[in-house]
């Protein structure tokens, strides 16, 4: 019988951890392993609003593949996948490049979810690779350096934040910090800089515990962020955003962070998917095909209260690593073992040395939600890259 081929599309979260429990686990002749990814770093999705408010590296956030993969026994092919072909169990790349497999891990991530709202795909940045956010933080820079020139332009300093969630939270809390930085770089009165963060729910983070919101929001509007709560974001131009209470916000810079739906290749391959998102089975199955996987932001999984799971990195995270013991199951023709995620807490930043947090029942604030954040980030680097990149990474 032919060597398996396993083929792992996306080293994000999901993917990566797949990877590296597949390389752990199988010997090399038991399966031909391939990862496909658009680049040859992995990023750390979760760290990406520091480099977009430039309070960090863009660098930083990224991780080569090679310093974490064991290239002998994994194949890497840097490429962007433009279909899948379930039926005939292929995949095929932007460069023209047809590859087949056994057993297929789609772990190709999300993209903005616009609501269909006017304007966004054309006007608004979003917090999504490592080229988009170096994007943002340039054209933040570029919107000081131009009001110098142009001083009664005041929208060049007004930055829109659509969403309040955890992404729209943590990127105003380093916008907050960068800012009077940039304000000394370019001699600019901080008075004059306005950041809004705009959200449609009745309150920020919606669903989260009501006292972290409220700490959050004070610890934000401390730093200077102004919310609009209840007032969702209908339309966007490029002179700014139009709110449903018929507010007009002037600004050259509307960072969209309303949320996120399933890479939409997923979708156009012909998966069934709801936002994007593939309704898997206990072993993380798409639908109708017992060797394909969607593992993280492209798969849909639900609570016992039929609820489902927000796409997180935790949630990502243990898909793959369960995946990954389970493809090495299935290739020796073992039993798979249910997915059954083990949440937790959330943990959050609102810049430098602020934080909120729930673990288990416990509520975190300020400093030890900050630090706890840390941790976890320590933890994760640690599982990828061992002690060496844990230390070189985290930044305390
Ligand atoms: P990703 O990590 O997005 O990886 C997808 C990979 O696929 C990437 O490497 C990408 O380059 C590659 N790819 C995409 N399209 C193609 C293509 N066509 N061809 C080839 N390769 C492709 N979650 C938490 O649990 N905790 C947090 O603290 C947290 N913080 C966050 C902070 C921010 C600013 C953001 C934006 C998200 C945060 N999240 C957090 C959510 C978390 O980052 C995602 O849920 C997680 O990244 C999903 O992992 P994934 O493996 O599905 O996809
Ligand atoms: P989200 O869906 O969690 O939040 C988006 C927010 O945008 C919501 O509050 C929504 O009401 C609001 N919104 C939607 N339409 C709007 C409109 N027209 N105008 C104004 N506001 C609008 O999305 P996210 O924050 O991008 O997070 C995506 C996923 O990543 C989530 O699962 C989240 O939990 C996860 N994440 C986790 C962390 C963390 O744990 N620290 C950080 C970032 C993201």
């Amino acid at each position: 019988m032919s060597t398996p081929k396993i083929l792992i599309l996306g080293a994000g979260y999901g993917g990566l951890l797949t990877t590296l429990k597949l390389q752990k686990k199988l010997n090399y002749n038991e399966a031909e392993i391939t990862l496909v990814n658009k680049h040859n770093y992995h990023y750390i999705t979760t760290w990406l609003h520091e480099p977009a408010a430039g309070t960090a590296s863009a660098d930083h956030a990224r991780v080569n593949l090679d310093q974490i993969i064991d290239m002998n026994k994994v194949n890497f092919v840097k490429g962007t996948v433009q279909s899948i072909q379930p039926e005939e169990q292929t995949v095929t790349l932007e460069s023209g490049e047809v590859l087949s497999y056994d057993y297929l891990v789609i772990g190709l991530g999300s993209e903005p979810e616009t609501f269909g709202i006017q304007g966004l795909k054309e006007h608004a940045f979003s917090i999504r690779s490592i080229n988009a956010v170096r994007q943002i933080r340039e054209h933040i820079e570029y919107m000081f350096a131009k009001y110098k020139n142009e001083p009664e332009r005041t929208d060049y300093l007004t930055f829109v934040v659509g969403g309040a969630g955890f992404t729209g939270i943590e990127f105003c809390g380093e916008l907050a910090d960068r800012v009077p930085e940039l304000c000394q770089e370019f001699d600019v009165d901080p008075d004059l800089v306005k950041i809004y963060c705009i959200e449609a729910a009745p309150t920020a983070l919606p669903g989260f515990d009501p006292e972290l919101v409220n700490y959050a929001m004070d610890v934000l509007s401390r730093k200077g962020i102004e919310f609009k709560i209840g007032t969702p974001i209908k339309e966007c131009t490029e002179n700014g955003v139009l709110l449903a209470n018929g507010e007009e916000i002037k600004s050259k810079t509307v960072v969209w962070a309303a949320g996120v739906r399933g890479n939409s290749i997923v979708e156009k391959s012909g998966f069934e998917v709801m936002r994007g998102r593939v309704k898997v089975d206990e072993y993380l199955r798409a639908p109708g095909y017992e060797n394909v996987f969607v593992v993280g932001d492209c798969a849909l999984i639900f609570n016992a209260e039929g609820r489902p799971y927000p796409p997180t990195a935790q949630i990502a995270v243990q898909e793959g690593e369960c995946l990954g013991d389970n493809l090495a199951a299935l290739i020796r023709g073992e039993v798979m073992q249910p997915f059954v995620p083990a949440l937790q807490g959330t943990l959050a930043s609102l810049g430098k040395g602020e934080g909120i947090g729930m673990v288990g029942s416990k509520k975190l604030f300020g400093s030890t939600a900050a630090l706890m954040k840390k941790a976890s980030d320590l933890r994760y680097l640690w599982k990828i890259g061992g002690v060496g990149l844990a230390m070189k990474k985290v930044r305390l």
